[in-house]
């Protein structure tokens, strides 16, 4: 039989957000609300690409989607945003 009191004592070495962030660590499906993951957000994620890795994907039949690792939400590309995305690329440096 376990002894509950040594597990009250474990988890009092950690304090209320270690503990917290452990729970969120163990429980994947436990939705993150803190995550402030955008389009515009991702749409910066895909502009660290190369540009022949953009223009890939511009060539590409299908829509780009980016799933967030944090939260899970889908984000949808299409070409014209993808071709912004490299304009702006281009402009930057
Ligand atoms: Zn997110």
């Amino acid at each position: 039989m376990a002894d509950l009191g040594s597990i009250t004592n474990a988890l009092s070495q950690f304090s209320p957000r270690e503990i917290l962030e452990t729970t969120i660590l163990f429980d994947p499906m436990e939705p993150v609300y803190f995550c402030d993951c955008s389009h515009p957000r991702l749409g910066g994620v895909l502009g660290l690409l190369e540009p022949d890795e953009l223009q890939e994907l511009i060539d590409s039949p299908k829509n780009t989607e980016l799933i967030c690792h944090f939260c899970n939400q889908r984000h949808h590309f299409n070409r014209a945003q993808l071709e912004e995305i490299l304009r702006k690329r281009g402009s930057g440096n």
